[in-house]
C-alpha cells in the first residue's frame, strides 16, 4: 500500500472548494494554515513539496463582487488575476511562519507542450526545489484562452508531477476516493483503497460530474492518475477540506491510491529513449567515460555535431567510432554545438557572445 510518508517529492492538488466556502464565498484561513502546518512537517523530513493551488477565479469573484454563476471568458480572465495575487499572498502568509519561502509559477498548457519551455520549466522548478523552496503553481489563466487551456488543475498537477519528476501526486479534493459508481446515486457504490491498473473498467466508472467550484470531475482525475503513473508517479485523492489534511492522510483517513510500476527516474529514462533523435552528437573517449559514470555531456568532450536540431530536441551520442551510445535532449542548438565543440564550459560565452548552458545533455536528460 502506498504511503504519503514515502514520497521523496510530492506535489499536493488543493481544488477551489477548499479554499473558498461554496456557501458565503469566504477565505478559509484556518484550513489553510492547517495544512502549511502539515506542508511544513513534511518538508522538515526533507521531502521537496510542490503545490498546485486553484482558487484565483473563486477568489477573484468575490473580490470584484461578480456572480457566482459561469462567466465570460474576460471576466473569469480578470477574475483570476485579481484572486491569484491574493492567492499567493496568503500561501506566503501561511507557509513563511515555518520558515518556508514560496515560489509563484503560473505555467499554460504550451509550457508543456512545447519541449524547450518544457525542459526551461523543469530547470527552474529543480532550482527553486534547490533552494527549499515550495512552489506554488496554478495555471497562467489570465492569458490561457479556451482552446490553450488546462482548464482544470487536476490534470496541470499531474503535468506538473510528471515534469518534476515526483513520486507522489495528492489530489485533494471534495470526495474521499474514486468509486464505483456515484454514491450519491447509487447505494451500493463502493470506494477503491487501491487501483494497479485503469482499465476500461474503471475508466467506465467515472461520471463527468463537477463540484460547484472546481473544474474537474472523476474523469479529470482518472485522466490525471493516468499522466502521472505512466510517468512513474503514484497518486491519491482524498478528501480535503478537514482541517491537516495531509496528516489526516497519513493517519488513514479514506483514500484512493493509484500505483504505478515504474518509479519517475526509468520513466523519464523510457521516456527519452523512444524518441527518434533529430541529429547526433559525437563524444571523446574521456566524455564516454564519463557518461558510463552518470555524468552530464560537456561541450568539451564533444567532437562533433550531425543534422539540425534545436534546443530541447532528442539527439543521438556517438562516439569516435560511429557506435550509438544512447541519446538525449540536448540543451544548444546544432549550430551552437558545432561552435563549441572541445570548449571548456567557460570559452563558451566568447564563442557563442552570449552566457551558454553549462552542459550539453544533462544526465536526468540522457538514456543511454
Ligand atoms: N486555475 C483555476 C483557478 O485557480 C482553477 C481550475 C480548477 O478549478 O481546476 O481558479
Amino acid at each position: 500500500m502506498a504511503s504519503l510518508t514515502a514520497a521523496s517529492r510530492l506535489v499536493v492538488k488543493i481544488g477551489s472548494a477548499l479554499l473558498v466556502d461554496k456557501e458565503t464565498g469566504a477565505f478559509r484561513g484556518d484550513w489553510l494554515r492547517s495544512i502549511a502546518e502539515d506542508i511544513a512537517q513534511i518538508r522538515a523530513r526533507g521531502t521537496d513539496v510542490i503545490l498546485v493551488s486553484s482558487g484565483s477565479i473563486a477568489l477573484g469573484r468575490g473580490i470584484l463582487g461578480l456572480p457566482r454563476s459561469a462567466l465570460p471568458l474576460e471576466q473569469s480572465q480578470a477574475a483570476a488575476s485579481v484572486g491569484q495575487i491574493r492567492l499567493a499572498r496568503e500561501w506566503e502568509e501561511a507557509l513563511a511562519p515555518h520558515g518556508v519561502v514560496t515560489g509563484q509559477v503560473l505555467v499554460t498548457l504550451e509550457d508543456s507542450a512545447d519541449r524547450r519551455r518544457y525542459l526551461n520549466q523543469r530547470a527552474t522548478m529543480e532550482t527553486l526545489l534547490g533552494f527549499g523552496v515550495v512552489p506554488i503553481v496554478n495555471e497562467n489563466d489570465t492569458v490561457a484562452t479556451d482552446e490553450i487551456r488546462y482548464g482544470d488543475n487536476d490534470r496541470l498537477a499531474a503535468q506538473v508531477a510528471v515534469t518534476v519528476g515526483a513520486d507522489q501526486l495528492i489530489l485533494l479534493s471534495d470526495v474521499d476516493g474514486f468509486y464505483s459508481a456515484n454514491p450519491q446515486q447509487d447505494p451500493a457504490a463502493f470506494r477503491f483503497e487501491q487501483i494497479d491498473e485503469i482499465t476500461p473498467e474503471i475508466e467506465a466508472m467515472a461520471g463527468d460530474a463537477g463540484s460547484g467550484l472546481s473544474k474537474g470531475g472523476m474523469k479529470t482525475k482518472l485522466m490525471a492518475a493516468k499522466t502521472a503513473t505512466a510517468a512513474g508517479c503514484a497518486m491519491a485523492i482524498t478528501e480535503g477540506s478537514v482541517l491537516h489534511p495531509l496528516q489526516a492522510l497519513e493517519d488513514g483517513a479514506n483514500a484512493t491510491w493509484f500505483t504505478s510500476r515504474l518509479d519517475p527516474h526509468a520513466a523519464r529514462k523510457g521516456w527519452i529513449a523512444a524518441m527518434k533523435p533529430c541529429g547526433a552528437v559525437i563524444i571523446d573517449a574521456g566524455a564516454a567515460q564519463a557518461l558510463g559514470q552518470g555524468r552530464s555531456l560537456l561541450p568539451v568532450g564533444v567532437t562533433g555535431a550531425e543534422g539540425s536540431f534545436g534546443r530541447g530536441d532528442p539527439v543521438a551520442i556517438r562516439d569516435q567510432r560511429g557506435a550509438t551510445l544512447g541519446q538525449g535532449l540536448t540543451r544548444y542548438t546544432a549550430e551552437e554545438a558545432r561552435r563549441i565543440v572541445g570548449l571548456h564550459s567557460w570559452e563558451t560565452e566568447a564563442a557563442l557572445g552570449y552566457p551558454g548552458r553549462a552542459v550539453l545533455i544533462h544526465r536526468d536528460d540522457m538514456a543511454l
